[in-house]
């Protein structure tokens, strides 16, 4: 038996599925989950000491690597100060300002939670207390954390499971939820012209990267806006995966960086990087907006441990961290890896296709053009699945799941990516040695869209 094997067993018996979180429990691609024991820079080694290259990267915080020196300085010298005192501390005020100076304008004002799901949760509050409606419009495949209210058709973690909705959710609750397709600003419309002055806020992933990485279409989001606008209603941008990540200043940096217009949302949500690996997230927008919640205004939103010393001392190392240089590193090994993956699977027949959006990809096991939930839906998860065993089996941890997005960090450096290299070709006979389905679609040697429209 491993040491996996053993924790699992242990685990399985104290903690539902063994796991804090259901991907973790590898049950899209089978097997053992392995417990991890420690991080350094783009490895992991697991309870056994086999090290593996991480393309998870905690789902997107590790932007720097794991231990990075900064990081655990700035841990260690908060943690001899004190772990939380329930009072403002000077570090939140400096981690406030750091995201709001990074963003820029739209955003001046934000108040930090412990966890995306806090985030979307707290920000869906605030604009049915500023609008005084109930209805939220998501999108499929769209995930937001498992706010009762977001918990439709939810992506990865549900569409891993296989869950249409779950039990627990009340039905007054999921009716207050619009649920559309992505990409698809005809049925939003649609949305609009019948419950227009019930919509409170419109909430869509900056670019969706939970049902595996697929961009928004040019004008969809543009479209969304003016519907929001023309109705009253507010639109929130989820940040929490993209924000710090694919840019500077998240996705709403890479759809200005051409000195376009980007599309401004009313709130924006954030996490991941901005807590460099432990427990922050955010969610801010205008200041007149921001002070409807209490003391200011009557939006109740509170947190115990909201704005920890020791979290937010990792979120500003890290963000003080992502230089240009670091961007420019983790832009050019998402693009490597993806080439990389796209070329092996090309080479063994295995027909694919690469979903992008800046420096976040996936490979989705379709050939077909994927461009929201259902057609995310259409690839052959038994392939992903082989392919998965084989890669870890070489030493290569991706996600446990076909719908997820596949992270780098600044430190997978050229020896990393050559290590992933040696393991790809094997992997993609793996994958080849599947059987297609009737229906699979051939490989249509697409790289979908990469930057915001
Ligand atoms: N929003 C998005 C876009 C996410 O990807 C996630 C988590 O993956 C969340 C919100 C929820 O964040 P958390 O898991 O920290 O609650």
């Amino acid at each position: 038996m491993t040491a996996s094997e053993e924790l699992f067993a242990r685990a399985q018996r104290v903690v539902p599925g063994g796991v804090n979180s259901p991907v973790r429990a590898f049950r899209a691609v089978g097997g053992t989950p392995r417990f991890m024991a420690s991080g350094a820079g783009a490895y992991l080694t697991d309870a056994d000491g086999k090290q593996y290259v991480d393309l998870v990267c905690s789902w997107g915080p590790m932007i720097l690597g794991h231990a990075h020196p900064d990081v655990v300085k700035a841990l260690t010298d908060a943690a001899a100060r004190g772990t939380s005192f329930g009072t403002p501390t000077p570090g939140e005020v400096e981690l406030a300002e750091l995201i709001v100076q990074r963003v820029g304008p739209p955003l001046e004002s934000v108040r930090l939670v412990n966890s995306g799901t806090e985030a979307t949760m707290s920000a869906i509050r605030l604009a049915r207390g500023a609008t005084g409606r109930a209805k939220v419009v998501k999108f499929a495949g769209c995930y937001h954390g498992h706010v009762d209210a977001l918990l439709a058709a939810a992506g990865s973690g549900v569409a891993t499971l296989g869950l249409p909705d779950t039990p627990g959710v009340t039905g007054a609750t999921a009716a207050d939820t619009i649920v559309l397709p992505y990409n698809d600003f005809t049925m939003a419309e649609m949305a609009f012209e019948e419950f227009g002055n019930e919509i409170a806020c419109v909430i869509t992933e900056a670019a969706a990267a939970n049902m595996g990485v697929v961009a928004p279409q040019p004008g969809f989001v543009e479209g969304l806006r003016a519907l929001c606008d023309r109705h009253g209603a507010l639109l929130i941008s989820d940040e929490v995966m993209t924000g710090f990540r694919v840019s500077a200043r998240g996705w709403y940096g890479l759809a200005t960086a051409g000195g376009g217009p980007a599309v401004v949302p009313d709130l924006f949500t954030f996490g991941k990087v901005m807590g460099g690996g432990l427990p922050a997230a955010a969610f801010g927008g205008s200041r007149e907006l921001m002070s409807l919640l209490a003391p200011l205004g009557p939006v109740y939103q509170a947190g115990t441990l909201s704005g920890n010393p020791l979290a937010v001392a990792a979120g500003l190392a890290t963000l003080r961290a992502c230089t240009p240089e670091v961007y420019a590193a983790v832009d050019a090994s998402s693009a490597r890896v993806a080439q990389l993956a796209s070329q092996a699977l090309s080479e063994h027949g295995v027909a694919h296709t690469v979903g992008r959006a800046g420096s976040l990809f996936s490979v989705f096991f379709t050939g077909g053009h994927v461009t929201d939930y259902a057609t995310a839906q259409r690839q052959n998860v038994a392939r992903y699945a082989a392919f998965f065993h084989a890669m870890l089996d070489a030493g290569v941890y991706l996600p446990p799941s076909a719908y997820e997005a596949w992270f780098t960090s600044a430190a997978h450096d050229e020896e990393v990516l050559e290590r992933i290299a040696a393991a790809l070709p094997d992997a993609a006979k793996a994958a080849a040695a599947v059987p297609e389905r009737v229906g699979d679609l051939p490989h249509s040697g697409a790289f979908d869209a990469g930057q915001p429209a």
